[in-house]
């Protein structure tokens, strides 16, 4: 399956719902896939909607209420499902098995260690 991109087209999308996110204003939308062609059309990139959900955020670029700053913050908006291999909505147990760092000597014992006793040295009556 090909990686969803800021250049991908809606109709070329490969999950059923589009999830956009931004940095710092804590704004969130998930649109269903189906709507947003209908509204936006089948060729409207990723990119055009990120735009499009950048528009109310308060730190995005050219806001008329905020003073233009060469390094001010600016809106974070994002798809978190560009470049995503699985889609994002299945539960963990329909993802398959997944390899992780580590195996059966990482593991810890079951039983601990004996205790190493000192004996002293020189004798006990003296
Ligand atoms: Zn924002």
């Amino acid at each position: 399956m090909k990686q969803p991109n800021d250049q991908t087209e809606l109709r070329d999308f490969p999950w059923v719902v589009v999830r956009f996110r931004c940095h710092y204003c804590r704004r969130s939308g998930d649109a269903r896939l189906a709507s947003l062609a209908w509204r936006y059309g089948a060729h409207a990139t990723l990119a055009q909607l990120l735009a499009l959900f950048r528009e109310p955020c308060p730190w995005r670029h050219g806001n008329p209420t905020r003073k233009p700053q060469k390094y001010g913050m600016k809106c974070g908006a994002y798809c978190p499902d560009i470049g995503r291999t699985s889609p994002p909505d299945w539960p963990p147990p329909m993802m398959g098995l997944s390899l992780i760092e580590g195996g059966k000597t990482d593991m810890l014992p079951a039983e601990p260690a004996p205790i190493e006793r000192r004996r002293r040295v020189g004798g006990d009556d003296v």
